[in-house]
């Protein structure tokens, strides 16, 4: 199975990509966790990318690119893989077109998790990530069970930055503007599955299974 996992940020695309993984043995790529561990490992693109992150914006088409690229290089990519969180402009889709081909794959599931934008701002202010092991956490739908603390590794738990008001507004208007139109690119493959994300955890989860088992 090669998924691609889409839907405006806070439509809980991390979260379900966890279980995803865990459950199906994918090999997980996601872009903004590629660039936050590159940040907490100090590495240049990583500072140069929470630049941009932490304002809310896109980072290049180049750098991301370019990380996808090499990640998907590497053998445990091979077999399958989930994206979540790439590609998030035409240009990075058009890319990654060009690098499935190269590597004669192809995706076997596009699904768009559609929520209402109102709830998004109420779920985003309440996420929180560890600060070690990257998993996330929603105070109110996915709580940890220690305040405070990662159930995985014990980690601290935090609010990202660009998880703050300002931040996610701007977020909102690029996703609209930029990602939204990948939905048209992907429509016409036979690929492309909406799930409805203003349901609980466990049934958008169901829902995201059902949707695999269609076209996957
Ligand atoms: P995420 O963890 O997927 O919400 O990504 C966090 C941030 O990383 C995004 O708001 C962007 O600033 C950056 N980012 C992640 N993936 C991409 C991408 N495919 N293209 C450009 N910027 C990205």
């Amino acid at each position: 199975m090669k998924i691609l996992l889409m839907g405006p940020p806070g439509a809980g695309k991390g979260s379900q990509s966890e279980k995803l993984v865990r459950d199906f043995d994918l090999t997980s790529i996601s872009t903004g966790e590629m660039f936050r561990e590159a940040n907490r490992n100090n590495e240049p693109l990583g500072v140069e990318a929470m630049k941009f992150i932490n304002k809310g914006e896109l980072v290049s088409d180049e750098i991301t690119n370019e990380i996808v690229r090499k990640r998907l290089l590497k053998p445990d990519a091979e077999r399958c893989f989930l994206l979540d969180g790439y590609p998030r402009t035409v240009e990075q889709a058009k890319a990654l077109d060009e690098m499935l081909d190269e590597m004669k794959s192809k995706l076997t599931a596009v699904i768009n998790i559609v929520v209402d934008k109102q709830a998004i701002l109420e779920r985003m202010v309440g996420r929180r990530v560890c600060k070690s092991c990257g998993s996330s956490y929603h105070l109110s739908f996915k709580p940890p069970k220690v305040n405070g603390q990662c159930d995985r590794c014990g980690g601290e738990l935090y609010q990202r930055e660009d998880d703050q008001l300002e931040s996610v507004k701007n977020r909102l208007e690029i996703y609209e503007s930029k990602t939204k139109p990948i939905i048209d690119y992907y429509a016409g493959r036979g690929i492309l599955r909406n799930v409805n994300g203003m349901q609980s955890f466990s049934e958008v989860y169901e829902d995201i299974k059902k949707a695999l088992g269609e076209v996957a």
